[in-house]
Parts: structure tokens; sequence; C-alpha cells
């Protein structure tokens, strides 16, 4: 199975992703993760991604399109959950490209919508312990900017594939929104 979680950043795709990831046995593919990684490790990936995600911005689509495209490749006989990628149109057309040449689809696409308020007032709380560099004030809103640019017209990209789920609540509140979707 090949699952998408997106949504806009502190909506909770992360900690659902996880969830899931468990219950049906996926693994679970934060880019975020992946390169918050290679920028401990010092490598090439690392580097070049480093001072964009400082910023809050957006890591070019070349930097993540080849590094799913091994990392899928290498995965392509396990169940996985994406999180946090595609970001963009031209990540999703590349996306579809790496599916495409390993003849996999993707089986699902979740959506978390939650109100922009309720977003920056549950990142600036996971700013205070979080250790991130990016979790600042400025970055945090500059990262809600970026997905509203760049990130929110995947949903019209995918269109009618995308289950939306109110991600308002509480985790196991919106877990259960998602499995009573996804069954
Ligand atoms: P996240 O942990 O998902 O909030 O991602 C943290 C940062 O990693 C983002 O603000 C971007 O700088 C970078 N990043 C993660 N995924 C992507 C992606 N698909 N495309 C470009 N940049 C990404």
């Amino acid at each position: 199975m090949k699952l998408l979680i997106m949504g806009p950043p502190g909506a909770g795709k992360g900690t659902q992703a996880k969830i899931l990831a468990q219950k049906f046995n996926l693994v679970h593919l934060s880019t975020g993760d992946i390169l918050r990684k290679e920028i401990d490790k010092a490598s090439k990936t690392g580097l070049k991604a480093q001072t964009y995600m400082n910023a809050g911005n957006l890591v070019p689509d070349k930097v993540l399109l080849a590094m799913m495209n091994s990392t899928l490749t290498e995965l392509k006989d396990h169940g996985v959950i994406l999180d946090g990628f595609p970001r963009t149109i031209p990540q999703a057309m590349g996306l579809s490209k790496i599916f495409q040449s390993l003849n996999q689809t993707i089986d699902g696409i979740i959506n978390i919508e939650v109100d922009k308020d309720v977003l920056i007032n549950r990142l600036v709380e996971r700013a205070k312990n979080s250790g991130r560099a990016d979790d600042t004030e400025e970055v945090i809103i500059n990262r809600q900017n970026v997905y509203s640019e760049l990130t929110a017209p995947l949903i019209e990209f995918y269109q009618s594939d995308i289950i939306t789920i109110d991600g308002d609540g509480s985790i196991e509140k919106v877990t259960e929104r998602i499995l009573k979707r996804i069954h």
C-alpha cells in the first residue's frame, strides 16, 4: 500500500503518519526527518538542504526527487506512507513518474485540514520544546506562506483522489476520522 498524507505545517500529519504506519505495517517516510538526518550527517544532500530549511523555504525539487527516487526504489516491496512529499506540483509529477517506473500507484491521499490560527498557535507551542532551527515565529509564518503558495495547489492537482480530514481535535479523534474513511 502506498499512502500520501498532506496538510499544512502543524496539521499533525507526522503524528498521524506514525500511527497509520504502525497500524498498517508501513514504512513512515517523512522527508523533513530524512533531511534533518542528512544535515546531522553533514552529507551532500544535508549541506544543500540546510539553508533552505532553516529559513522555512522548500529544498529544491531536484534534490527531493533524487532522494525520493532512490528511497522509493529501495522500498519498492514495502508499503509506505509519504509524509511531507510531494510538496509542489513538479514533485507530484515526478512522484507519479517514479511510481510509473516501479509499476505502482498511489492507493490513498489523506489531506488534514486545520484553520491557520490554530496551526500557528500549535507550532508556537511545539517550538518551545522542539529544538528545531526552523521553529521561530518568523520562520513558522514563512512556512505557512510557502505552504499556501506552493503546496496547497496540490489539492487541486489530486482533486477527487483526496480524502479530506478535519484535523481539529485530539490525536485520537483525528485518527478515528481517518480510519473511518480509509477502510
Ligand atoms: P517538515 O518536517 O515536514 O515540517 O519539513 C521541514 C522542512 O524540510 C521544510 O520546511 C522544508 O524546508 C524541508 N522539506 C521537507 N519536505 C520537503 C519537500 N517535499 N520539498 C521541499 N522541502 C522539503
